[in-house]
This record gives structure tokens, C-alpha cells and sequence, in this order.
């Protein structure tokens, strides 16, 4: 990255620094002199052939792909329909160059998937518009991406992200034949919370523990999500019952440290929550949902032996 080439209009400082460029062309010669015209948008990097570059595609999950459509073995319009056939790969935009400069080779391009298209001999200002634009249309696509996935009132991220990516790594897990935790938290005596301190007060106490949830997570690939009103997921991968018999009374404990006063609670003179945890070893429960549904009973157990307390669900059910 140079420095000095950096200085240009808002929209470039946007997309500048941290874009990922991916150029697939046979021709070295031709990486070289697009990569001289776009290496202030970002990291260019670059492959050699279709293969390659679909692999390198899976590999770095470029924000935008270069792509050459006349290259021996697979040519340009086969490696877009297949990146854009596979939803490892789709989120990378797909600019097509090509020295054949028709309507039809246009259109080749845009329904093979491109979103654009550039001819060859390359014309630098028109390149560095297209390829900038492209950049500008992936940043506002990832940040509706994130929008998506986020809970509007406590930031983390939420159901819909939950239920796509528990499931996602249950199947991992599954594959590697590693333990895979969760840990449903209810917040106890919310409904007392809301109706006494009111909505407003109510939204914000889910807000708090949201965050000391969130702070409470240690390892990565741990994530938390509002499961739907006042119950929260927690995903800890590789994770047993010796490990869950640690984190349980621990999840509890952060919430209690938060110290938000609750006149209302029977559980505790601040607000506190009941956990329900469990673990699952590939085959021992055959489905996610039926993980959530120990989860969920061993919640309801937390709240029968009086709240503010984590249960483990018992493999014996299973
Ligand atoms: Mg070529």
C-alpha cells in the first residue's frame, strides 16, 4: 500500500486500505497492469487460472474478483457462474474483462453473473470508476448483510442469525466429532422488571445484560444472540459438561456483577437469570432442535429450583 497514491475523492478513502482485490487472468502481463491501475483500492492478489482462482476465491473471500474470460482450460464466464453458484463464494463481486468489446459478450458477462464489465486495451480512468464503484456497492452490501443479523434493540447479533449458524456449527461439530455447548438464559422475573420500572427502563436492562453476556465470552467462535424477548443463546463451540459445569454458575455470576437493582425479583435484590445448558457429542442427540429442547428443559429446571442458578441438562433424556 503506498501512501502517497492514497489521496483521492471520499468515495475512494471509503473503499481504500482494507479491500481485498482478487485478479484471475492467464496472462501475468495483464494482472500487472491492472493491479499497477487498482493497488491503491486495496490488497490486490491474483490468480493464474480458473481453478486457481476459485480456489483462492474460497480461500480469501476477495471483495472483488477481476476476472479474464479468455483463459485456457475454464474460461472467464464458467468461473463466475460457478462462484455464483455457490454460496461459499457468491458474496465477491465479479467484474469481467475481455477484449471482446460487443453486446453480446455484455450480456454473457451480466448473466453469467457480473455486476460489470471491462474491455481490454484497459482504459484507466474507466477501470478505476468501475472497479471503485464495485467496491462502494460490496461495503453497503455487507453493511445490510450485518444489519441483518443484528438485534435492533441490544445491538448483539440476533434469532435469524442464531438459527442459521447454531445449526451451521452442530453440523461442524458433528463432522469433527467434537462436543458442542449451548446455554439458554432466561432473565428472571422480567415481566415484574418491565411492568414496575417500565419499558423504557425494561429495554435498557436488557441492553445492560446483553452486553455483560457478550463480555462474558472468552473463546472464539463463542457468540451470543437475543433468542426473543427476554431470552438469550450462547454457542460454545468445543465445548463439554466438565467445561458447561464451569460456565453455567460463571454466566450467572456476570449478571449478578452488572448489580441492576430489581425490587421486584423474588430470585435476588438485582436483576439475575436462569440457565439451561447442554452438550452434545456427534450422535448422541440427532438434531440441533432436539439440543435446544434439553437446552430449554433444563432452563425450566433452573426456574423451578428458584432462578438465578445454571442446570445442566442430563445426558440420561437423550
Ligand atoms: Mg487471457
Amino acid at each position: 500500500m503506498q501512501a502517497d497514491i492514497l489521496i483521492g475523492s471520499p468515495a475512494e478513502a471509503l473503499v481504500s486500505n482494507d479491500s481485498v482485490i482478487l485478479i484471475i487472468d492467464d496472462n501475468p502481463r495483464s494482472i500487472k497492469a491492472l493491479s499497477l491501475l487498482i493497488r491503491d483500492f486495496g490488497q490486490v492478489i491474483f490468480a493464474t487460472s480458473g481453478e486457481a482462482g476459485i480456489a483462492m476465491t474460497m480461500k480469501t473471500k476477495p471483495d472483488l474478483i477481476l476476472l479474464d474470460v479468455e483463459m485456457p482450460g475454464m474460461n472467464g464466464y464458467e468461473v463466475c457462474r460457478q462462484l455464483k453458484g455457490d454460496v461459499a463464494t457468491r458474496s465477491s463481486g465479479i467484474i469481467i474483462v475481455t477484449s471482446h468489446d460487443s453486446v453480446e459478450h455484455e450480456v454473457a458477462a451480466l448473466e453469467a453473473g457480473a455486476a460489470d464489465f471491462i474491455t481490454k486495451p484497459l482504459n484507466a480512468p474507466v477501470v478505476r470508476a468501475r472497479v471503485k464503484t464495485q467496491l462502494l456497492v460490496k461495503k453497503q452490501a455487507d453493511e445490510l448483510h450485518r444489519q441483518a443479523e443484528q438485534d435492533g434493540l441490544t445491538g448483539i447479533y440476533n434469532r435469524r442469525y442464531f438459527d442459521s449458524y447454531f445449526e451451521q456449527e452442530w453440523r461442524r461439530h458433528q463432522r469433527q466429532r467434537s462436543s458442542l455447548g449451548l446455554a439458554l438464559v432466561d432473565v428472571d422475573h422480567f415481566k415484574a422488571y418491565n411492568d414496575s420500572y417500565g419499558h423504557q427502563q425494561g429495554d435498557e436492562c436488557l441492553r445492560c445484560v446483553a452486553l455483560g453476556l457478550k463480555a462474558a465470552l472468552r473463546r472464539p467462535g463463542e457468540f451470543v444472540a437475543r433468542y426473543g424477548g427476554e431470552e438469550f443463546a450462547v454457542v460454545l463451540p468445543y465445548t463439554d459438561d466438565e467445561e458447561l459445569h464451569r460456565f453455567g454458575p460463571w454466566l450467572c455470576e456476570q449478571v449478578r456483577a452488572l448489580k441492576i437493582p430489581h425490587g421486584w425479583s423474588e430470585a435476588s435484590d438485582f436483576v439475575s437469570v436462569s440457565v439451561g445448558l447442554v452438550s452434545c457429542v456427534a450422535g448422541k442427540i440427532c438434531s440441533h432442535t432436539q439440543m435446544l429442547g434439553q437446552a430449554d428443559e433444563a432452563l425450566y429446571q433452573a426456574k423451578a429450583n428458584g432462578r438465578d442458578r445454571a442446570v445442566i441438562a442430563t445426558k440420561s433424556s437423550s
